[in-house]
């Protein structure tokens, strides 16, 4: 009988994860359960809609999905359809792959005004995820400030300020589109409570920040420091290619283009200001001790009719798994959680990292799973199926989502990859056609 194994998330981690049991050679049925029916999860909803390069690793892990052992079950709710402990009776192990959906806070004065969005909305917006396809932000405003120095807020800011001609070989959705092109946006504030040294982006995203058809970086030359410190080796040539392209940001004039990204360092947010709508952002200036950000008692106000704070993500706690809430992960040791449950990716160590990133978090689990579960034993993807069937959920094939996919390639306009679907109506709506 072979080992039966169910991975809750079809992301990158989730996909890893089944590659790499894949791989093993070993006798396993390996079943993806998903709560969309559209597989992939942040190579769908988080990679941002002019990243369609980076996106094309999903062609990778459709490889697995195509496998014999492998079957994914889109449109299952864990939580809802199934609960956690059903699919622990029923399978050998139980792999959590589930991501950190949801924002972190600022924890500031004013941050439910209308007009304030956190980067799991917002980029879940212009990337039409279902759940975030109503957020409608008004981007009728002239300034916006983006809350943190990662590469989530870099690719919030460019999405904002890309032209027609930038965005025409995305899959950004039309409803996304048509306001941020219409947009008078004209400054947008990156803010970094720390230095340009301890900024968390990666220089290609940076670069690219010089390099957009209607925009201008702007750095103010006098808050770059000549050296990056005492850092190890690769960290240190990092550190020294970001302070390279931000030193040639500094020569860049603010009048050369249209609109201005501003990359703003030592400044931290304090209140939201404004009546019911954003009118502005008070931040405290900072300088560094023991790597920390301290404020300095100087603050000083911006205006800006729309906030992103981008300022990294968190997990929900999903009912029978056990929740760090301070960490917002589940607690386990290298993946393992409990007998027979398994955490791999961001619920297993938190928002960081890039996509490859997962990668060994599913090599490693791959191995425990193999040198736990021995023979296996247990019924796995017939009592399963015997579940969904029993409380008419609806599950979604990988054969489905490609039907979806087509639908979605066929509807593209332009040069446009494809018009995705936004809401799960509608996905469905294309299986039910005659
Ligand atoms: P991140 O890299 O952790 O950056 C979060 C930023 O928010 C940091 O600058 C952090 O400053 C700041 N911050 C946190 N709490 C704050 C607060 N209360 N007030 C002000 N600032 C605050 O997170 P991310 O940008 O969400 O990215 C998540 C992961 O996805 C990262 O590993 C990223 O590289 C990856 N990603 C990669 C790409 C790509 O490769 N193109 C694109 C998107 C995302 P401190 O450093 O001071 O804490």
């Amino acid at each position: 009988m072979p080992v039966s194994v169910a991975i809750i998330g079809s992301g990158p981690a989730g996909f890893y994860t089944a590659e790499a049991l894949v791989n093993s050679g070993v006798d396993l049925s390996i079943d993806i359960i998903e709560q969309l029916p559209t597989p992939f999860g942040l190579i769908r909803g988080g990679v941002a809609p002019d990243h369609q390069t980076t996106k094309n690793v999903a062609k990778k892990y459709e490889k697995t999905a195509l496998m014999d052992q492998v079957r994914y079950y889109g449109n299952v709710e864990v939580g809802r359809d199934v609960s956690l402990a059903e699919l622990r009776g029923i399978y050998d192990a139980v792999v959590l792959a589930i991501g950190a959906p949801r924002d972190r806070k600022m924890n500031i004065p004013g941050e439910d005004k209308n007009g304030v969005f956190g980067s799991a909305d917002f980029v879940g917006w212009y990337n039409g995820h279902p759940d975030f396809r109503d957020l409608d932000p008004d981007l009728n405003v002239s300034a916006a400030a983006v809350i943190g120095v990662g590469n989530v807020a870099i690719d919030v800011a460019r999405v904002l300020v890309r032209t027609k001609n930038e965005l025409a070989c995305g899959d950004i959705p039309g409803y996304a589109e048509k306001p941020i092109l219409g947009s008078p946006i004209d400054d947008i504030y990156i803010f970094g409570r720390r230095g340009p040294v301890e900024a968390k982006f990666t220089n290609v995203e940076l670069r690219e920040m010089g390099k957009l058809e209607q925009s201008v970086p702007q750095v103010k030359a006098e808050v770059l420091p000549d050296g990056v410190g005492d850092l190890e080796d690769r960290e240190k040539r990092l550190k020294e290619r970001n302070l390279a392209t931000l030193r040639e940001f500094a020569k860049r004039q603010p009048d050369e283009l249209r609109k201005r990204v501003h990359f703003e360092f030592y400044a931290s947010p304090v209140e939201i200001l404004g009546g019911d709508r954003v009118e502005g952002l008070r931040l405290q200036r900072t300088r560094i001790e023991d790597g920390r950000a301290v404020g300095t008692g100087e603050f000083f106000d911006v205006e800006c009719g729309l906030v992103v704070a981008a300022i990294g993500y968190r997990s929900d706690p999903l009912e029978g798994a056990p929740f760090d809430e301070k960490q917002g992960i589940v607690p386990n040791d290298d993946g393992r959680v409990d007998d027979g449950l398994y955490a791999v990716g961001w619920i297993k160590r938190g928002p960081s990292g890039v996509i490859s990133t997962n990668r060994p978090d599913g090599i490693a689990v791959a191995g425990y799973i193999i040198d736990d579960c021995g023979e296996g034993g247990k019924a796995g993807r017939k009592a399963f199926e015997k579940i969904l069937k029993e409380r008419n959920v609806r599950s979604i094939s990988y054969e489905d989502w490609k039907k979806i996919e087509a639908a979605e390639i066929e509807n593209a306009e332009g040069e446009h990859p494809r018009k995705k679907f936004v809401t799960v109506k509608e996905m469905l709506d294309v299986l039910d056609r005659p």
